[in-house]
């Protein structure tokens, strides 16, 4: 006879279950999933010698808008820093996402982009930054997840409110502060910014803001 084993105490709930959601749109065990895959591209560029920012793009697929199992969403893009390595201070993990949806919508022939923008959640371990949050603003993405404020260059509502200013048209962002885990994005940082990481620049200024 052969032994069923137990369901992992992780394993997503079915559909028909009375879901558990985080900020009232994405099922828990899903949520933990793509929240994890943010913070492995942040290790990733930290091991890179990057600013450890992890960001992964998903678009709702549920006429609900709401994602409580795997048929009602997918990942379309993933991104992380690539400041250093590409030379180029506009790099950033939100923008690297940003070009995979153009390459990928390219190849899948679509043309109207509007409703993929306004489809998606984006998850990212910090705060957007002024011009990432300008940029996902102006695309009409309108849901931001996050772990961590970004207290020098924050964009949704750090150092600036890009994301609801209403001297911009665009339709405002929800954004999410701590919707990933904050003190997990915190980590990441101090460790790049406190020297564990021999391309970090110079701690002086950044360590009195970045770390709480
Ligand atoms: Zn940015």
């Amino acid at each position: 006879m052969v032994m069923h084993p137990d369901p992992m105490p992780n394993e997503r709930p079915m559909c028909n279950e009375k879901p558990s959601l985080v900020s009232g749109l994405v099922d828990v065990g899903i949520h933990l999933k793509l929240s994890e895959i943010s913070f492995n591209l942040a290790e990733e560029a930290l091991k890179s010698g990057e600013v450890p920012v992890g960001c992964v793009m998903v678009r709702i697929k549920s006429p609900s808008k709401l994602v409580l199992c795997d048929k009602d969403y997918e990942i379309i893009s993933q991104g992380r820093n690539r400041v250093n390595a590409s030379k180029n201070p506009t790099r950033h993990a939100e923008m690297e996402c940003i070009d995979r949806i153009l390459n990928w919508s390219k190849e899948q022939g679509i043309t109207d982009l509007k409703e993929i923008w306004s489809s998606l959640i984006v998850y990212v371990t910090v705060e957007p930054c002024i011009m990432c949050a300008r940029a996902l603003r102006s695309l009409g993405i309108s849901k931001v997840f996050y772990g961590c404020p970004n207290e020098r260059f924050g964009g949704c509502s750090s150092v600036m409110n890009v994301h609801n200013d209403n001297s911009i048209s665009d339709p405002i962002i929800d954004c999410f502060p701590g919707a990933l885990n904050k003190s997990q994005a915190i980590d990441l940082l101090k460790k790049f910014y406190m020297g564990e990481n021999p391309n970090a620049p110079e701690p002086k200024v950044k360590k009195k803001r970045l770390v709480e």
